[in-house]
């Protein structure tokens, strides 16, 4: 039984590179989604600003080209002034200057804000712009590794999967579905016996369980983890019965 014990143990270590192969190549793909999401955002909130920095010089135009029509329209009704005959006429039209400038006074406050806001808008915009450069320098080179990793790990895989069914043959064949529930449940398959207790979960193990462990008669589980015993020392001869 010591080569069904031996068995178990590189079944286990293999299986483990298997179970750390089929991990990595579900988690790889993710991390790269991740990079790519990640760089998206940033491209997102970029475009957000370029959007918002059309908007305000658009409307910066509008109000410039309104504040001139007005500068014009005081400067007609300016001129006009001399040539107005009745005192009503006149008064009508001082105060068409005088709401005209009120407008431009109000525009003109306007249009600061705006200069404002597009001066904030390009700051920010640069900042995104350099965020941009360097998440898309940074993350591509790891996207890259990533995408060589997974097809290194591609590579292994088949090859583990069939030397994992070749160790396995080597067992008898109703220990392997054994093995496979011990392994879900606890990882590691394999636990040493020392001094009647069971290392895997530090319970005791009954003395004629254990002499059979020392003496290696069959496999032998422990009762309470299931993880199969082994012991270091060779089996004694000198051995207790029970
Ligand atoms: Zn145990």
């Amino acid at each position: 039984m010591r080569n069904q014990i031996l068995v178990l143990e590189t079944l286990q270590r293999v299986d483990m590179e298997l179970s750390q192969l089929e991990k990595n190549l579900r988690e790889y793909p993710e991390k790269i989604a991740d990079y790519e999401n990640e760089i998206e955002t940033s491209r997102l909130k970029l475009e957000n600003s370029k959007k918002t920095r059309e908007e305000i010089l658009k409307s910066k135009s509008r109000t410039e080209l309104e504040i001139a029509q007005n500068e014009e329209l005081i400067k007609q009704a300016e001129q006009k002034l001399f040539e107005i005959k009745t005192h009503k006429e006149y008064e009508a039209l001082q105060k068409q200057i005088a709401d005209t400038k009120r407008k431009n006074s109000e525009l003109e406050e306007k249009l600061l804000e705006e200069m404002e806001r597009l001066e904030e808008t390009e700051s920010r915009l640069s900042k995104e712009e350099e965020e941009l450069a360097s998440k898309e320098s940074e993350y591509s080179d790891k996207i890259a590794g990533f995408k060589d990793k997974i097809e290194e790990l591609k590579i292994q895989y088949q090859p583990k999967k069939e030397e994992k069914e070749k160790i396995a043959s080597g067992l008898s064949p109703e220990i392997l579905p054994v093995y496979e529930r011990v392994k879900k449940r606890n990882g590691f398959v394999l636990a040493l016996a020392r001094n009647e207790v069971c290392t895997g979960c530090n319970m005791n193990i009954p003395p004629q369980l254990f002499n059979e462990v020392l003496t290696l008669s069959r496999l032998i589980q422990c009762p309470n983890c299931q993880k199969f015993l082994y012991c270091e020392e060779e089996p004694k001869s000198e051995a207790k019965t029970g």
